[in-house]
Formats: structure tokens, C-alpha cells, sequence
């Protein structure tokens, strides 16, 4: 939920370039894996709604353990609260479950994203329920909220769900706009302050060199999207650790329904590697920092996925399982129980 007018017929997602120039492989990191081989990894922002359960079992090939799923934009417009109510559901039931069957552990943030908040009528609906499920076990913050086309409705919708995060003590996990991205995150810390929001409970997303600065000279925590095929990609990130270190600085993949890597930080902390950037350096912008942030919600307990996970694919949510018929699952050879 984070695009250009322009593009909406084509590809809104997380992306603000035309995707013109997409290349088909990047031989460069074929064995990037070696490089962080005992690296483990939290992306804060991926949309695995959207995802497969390939892109699962790759995150966690790659080292991923622990991801959080902000709400977001489906892509198209939702047309009553019975169908947010059902997406805020699956982020803390469905989606979770499905996540622990590869071992990783699944937190989200909740919010009305800034797309959906210029339907008043509903978006009214939706203030409604918010508290209730972001009272929910393993939600993290209020998120992804902010400005898209920065309207006055997205502003009025930003600021009562900062009042719902101040009311609740849980952080905001903040999307800046991709037009006018320098005004729109300048506007959104304002805004923040205004509310008396410590900056250190404020997750400001989709950075970039313009805005980085600012963002951290003013006490937030700054997360860059890594993008494919566009500017912000891995190799500008790199630059910005050297220039600005890794204190408050984390990365995410955005991944969601449009084109992107679900894999931006394993391979974005292996390029870091080859870079000469630090092992700790590359530790706090891809794992630690992001968890500090969002552990401020008192709901991310790091023996959860610090610990060896046990994956029982014979487990079952509401009766459903990721399991298709005839297929075998895969039990871990220290569970207890064998079948
Ligand atoms: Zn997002």
C-alpha cells in the first residue's frame, strides 16, 4: 500500500520506481549463504499473507526466525469491516500458525493503513475494533500507519491511532509516503511529537538518504525497505551503515503481493559482510535492533525463537492444516512424540 497514482494499473505495492529494467538473476550472490551461515535474522515488515509457503521455507533456510506482518492494503479497496475484521484475524491466527510450520515465529502489527483511511465511513468502523485485536497476543505495535496521498483524512486517522498507541504503550510502526517521501516523513514525525510520543517508541519505515538523517537526529528508529529493481537497493544500503552506523537503523523486505525479495536482509547482510562492515554492525541493523524497537510492547520474548524450534508439520489450527492430502509431514527428529 505505498505507490504512485501512476502505477496503481500496474503494480501498487511497496514500490515507487517503474520496474522497466528488471533483471533475471543476480549471479553476484550465488553463494551469499555462505557468508552468514550462522547468522540469524528478524525481518520487522513482510506481508507473508501474500506469500507461499516456498517463501517461508526459504526465510528459513536463510536464517530468518522471527518476522513481523504489519497490516497493510490488499491491494484493492476493502468494501465492509467484516473483512477487516477477518484480515486481523488471520494475522494473529492463520498466518501465525502457518509461520511456526517452518519454525518461524510470526508477530504483526495492526493498524488502518493511510490507503484506507480516505473511506471515512469505514475507516470510523474499523477505529472501532482496533483496540481489540491489538489487545491480542503477539501483536507488536500499531501499524503500518501514516500518509499515502497525505489527505486530511489519513492525517485524522494517524493521529487517533497515535493516541491508541500512547493509550495502549505500544509502538507505531510509521509508512512514509513515496511522493513527497521528504515532506510526508517530516510531516508524520511532527505529528508524532505533537502527540507527545516518545521518538524511541516510533518506527519510522521506507527510509532513504533523504530522510535518514533527520529521522535519527530527532531520537526515532529508522527502517529501510530494501527494493528490488529500484534505488533503495542493497548496495545503497550499505552506504548508509557506513555513513550513519547501525545505532537505530533496521531493514525490512516489505515483501508482499507485488514484486519484491522476501530474502532482501539474509542477502543484504551478506553483501554488508563482503563490504567489510562489521559482524555486530550487521547483527544490530538486521536482527537486534529491530527486536529492541518492537520488544517496547512487552509481547517479543526472544527464548521464543533464540531457542531451537521444534516444527511439528502434524499440527493442525482450527482443523486445517498447511498439509496437502497425501503428503508427509516434516517432524523435527528431537520432538518426543514419534509417529
Ligand atoms: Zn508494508
Amino acid at each position: 500500500m505505498c505507490l504512485n497514482h501512476d502505477e496503481i494499473k500496474q503494480n501498487p505495492s511497496h514500490f515507487e520506481e517503474s520496474q522497466a529494467n528488471i533483471i533475471s538473476s543476480n549471479t553476484e550472490f550465488s553463494n551469499y549463504k555462505d557468508l552468514i551461515a550462522d547468522m540469524k535474522f528478524f525481518d520487522p515488515h513482510i506481508h507473508m499473507t501474500s506469500r507461499t509457503t516456498d517463501d517461508y521455507q526459504a526465510l528459513a533456510d536463510a536464517g530468518v526466525v522471527a518476522i513481523i506482518e504489519p497490516a497493510f492494503w490488499l491491494g484493492q479497496p476493502r468494501t465492509g469491516l467484516a473483512t477487516f475484521k477477518d484480515y486481523y484475524s488471520s494475522l494473529v491466527g492463520w498466518e501465525r500458525f502457518r509461520s511456526s510450520q517452518f519454525g518461524i515465529k510470526h508477530y504483526c502489527t495492526i493498524g488502518l493503513n493511510s490507503r484506507e483511511a480516505n473511506n471515512e465511513a469505514l475507516a470510523e468502523q474499523v477505529m472501532e475494533i482496533l483496540p481489540l485485536y491489538l489487545m491480542k497476543e503477539g501483536v507488536v505495535g500499531v501499524g503500518e500507519i501514516g500518509f499515502d496521498d497525505q489527505t486530511a483524512a489519513e492525517e485524522k486517522y494517524y493521529r487517533l491511532q497515535l493516541e491508541l498507541a500512547k493509550e495502549m504503550s505500544l509502538p507505531v510502526q510509521v509508512h512514509t509516503p513515496h511522493r513527497d517521501k521528504k515532506k510526508g516523513t517530516e510531516r508524520s514525525m511532527a505529528i508524532a511529537l505533537e502527540h507527545g510520543i516518545d521518538p524511541k517508541m516510533v518506527i519510522i519505515d521506507h527510509n532513504n538518504e533523504e530522510t535518514v538523517k533527520s529521522v535519527l537526529d530527532q531520537g526515532f528508529y529508522a527502517a529501510f525497505t530494501i527494493y528490488p529493481f529500484t534505488k533503495m537497493g542493497n548496495e545503497r544500503m550499505v552506504e548508509v551503515v557506513k555513513q550513519y552506523g547501525s545505532e537505530r537503523i533496521m531493514i525490512n523486505s516489505a515483501a508482499d503481493w507485488g514484486i519484491s525479495d522476501p530474502l532482501a536482509i539474509p542477502k543484504t547482510a551478506a553483501l554488508m559482510k563482503l563490504k567489510g562492515i562489521s559482524d555486530e554492525d550487521i547483527r544490530l541493523v538486521t536482527y537486534q535492533n529491530a527486536i529492541d524497537a518492537f520488544a517496547q510492547s512487552g509481547q517479543i520474548n526472544v527464548a521464543d525463537f533464540e531457542e531451537p524450534v521444534v516444527i511439528d508439520q502434524t499440527q493442525k489450527f482450527n482443523g486445517n492444516t498447511i498439509l496437502r492430502g497425501g503428503q508427509q509431514p516434516r517432524i523435527d527428529k528431537d520432538a518426543i512424540v514419534i509417529r
